[in-house]
């Protein structure tokens, strides 16, 4: 029987060829980049959006362009990729990191009261493997806290609370364009946000960014294309699967290829990458994904809602809290397990591949040392988090067989 990859790239091979050959060309294509920031903003009922390189510099700039108080404090959850904390710090402000909910994904919202402050100034919200957040209380204590709320959507494209989509919640949203992302632009990001004038800031900062440099972006195609074919499911079960396998003891080297982010450090200042502009060829692929997003994403979603609902939680395995009102996007399926890496085995002996979670916690990074971060919750979270397949080209047959190899895990344990 096929195995199931733990994953599967969104960009078509013949789009990832394309990109490849189109890179050697000239840039620019202002047009094309406005187009699709338009398209993208429109599902959100919004005029427009702002591209940026990457997520992290959406942020950068968006934190830049709301008028912030010298020492204004940015509160962050505590599972996230780790270098927001430098983007936060290199923005001029000082990050203070949330705990997240008991085995759960969302903010724990008893540590959010605690840790806001007088200088608490804006709070990004991340809606993790596309567990929607309890949004009207979130805004709530962001109102009567003076506080701006902006969501990190990069996991949750599709995701809604009470039929309204997550993005439109606060005063803007960031969307991850990066590897895997529901919308990929190989790298890139894109800022969310309803008014006027700050749109208007945000697109002056995208403009003053220099000329982007065409190596890593080259890079980043590639290791699409390799991860693609390394996840064809006849390849991956008869090489990539076994070879993980015979490996297991020296980790899971297929997540470490994957994560983009190796090591954690403490910036000084923003490597050159990151201040250069969105491209053209960026906004062509990005574009070429919007028509069917939402197709593909309420596949992935029945796909997810199946699944939850075929998973019997016991002591062993458990899933992550949701809310009632939420339309959870499923961008990755989380089982929070007391032993993820005997789990992780059973699994891919069924042919069910697995992964680990990638985010940081950002309170046991040694470049942060000193700076008080404290998330015991999200610590825990991140230690016995294991994702099980999720995407939208998963059928029924797929997460029956997931399930019924998590129901085998459960029996025998
Ligand atoms: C992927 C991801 C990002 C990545 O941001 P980039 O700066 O575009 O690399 C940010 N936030 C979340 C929650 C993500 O999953």
């Amino acid at each position: 029987m096929t195995a199931i990859p733990r994953l599967s790239i969104p960009l078509p091979f013949p789009a990832l060829l394309r990109t490849a050959a189109a890179l050697a060309g000239a840039q620019g294509g202002g047009a094309e980049i406005a187009a699709f920031e338009r398209a993208f903003a429109a599902r959100y009922g919004r005029q427009d959006a702002v591209c940026f390189c990457r997520a992290r510099m959406g942020f950068f700039h968006l934190l830049r362009c709301l008028d912030l108080a010298e020492g204004a404090e940015v509160l962050i959850g505590g599972l996230h990729v780790a270098d927001f904390v430098n983007i936060i710090r290199l923005a001029g402000f000082v990050p203070v990191v949330v705990d997240l909910e008991p085995r759960g994904f969302r903010l724990d919202e008893d540590d959010l009261e605690r840790k806001l402050s007088p200088r608490s100034a804006v709070l990004l919200v991340t809606h993790l493997s596309g567990y929607v957040h309890d949004m009207p209380r979130l805004r709530k204590i962001c109102d009567d806290r003076g506080v701006m709320l902006v969501e990190d959507c990069s996991q949750a494209f599709a995701a809604r609370y009470d039929g309204q989509r997550v993005g439109t919640f606060g005063h803007a949203a960031i969307f991850s364009l990066s590897l895997l992302k529901s919308v990929c632009t190989l790298n890139g990001g894109i800022v969310l946000a309803e008014d006027p004038a700050l749109l208007e800031r945000l697109h002056r900062a995208a403009e003053a960014e220099g000329a982007a440099s065409r190596g890593p972006m080259l890079a980043e195609t590639l290791k699409n294309l390799v991860i693609k074919t390394a996840t064809w499911p006849p390849l991956f079960s008869l090489t990539v699967l076994p070879l993980l396998r015979l490996t297991a003891a020296a980790g899971d080297w297929f997540a470490r290829y994957q994560k983009t982010n190796k090591t954690v450090v403490l910036r000084d200042r923003l490597p050159p990458v990151f201040r250069e502009r969105f491209t053209a060829v960026q906004a062509r692929l990005g574009m070429s994904l919007l028509p069917d997003l939402d197709a593909r994403e309420s596949k992935r979603q029945a796909a997810g809602r199946l699944l939850r609902s075929l998973i019997e939680p016991d002591g062993k395995v458990a899933l992550p809290p949701q809310c009632d009102s939420a339309d959870n996007g499923y961008w990755l399926f989380p089982l929070v397990v007391e032993d993820p890496a005997r789990l992780k085995a059973a699994l891919s002996r069924q042919g069910v591949d697995s992964a680990p979670m990638l985010l940081a916690a950002l309170s046991t990074e040694a470049a942060f040392a000193g700076m008080g971060f404290s998330a015991p919750n999200a610590e825990w979270t991140r230690a016995h988090t294991l994702f099980v397949p999720m995407y939208p080209t998963l059928d029924e047959t797929d997460i029956r067989r997931i399930a019924a190899a998590i129901a085998d895990f459960q029996r025998a344990s």
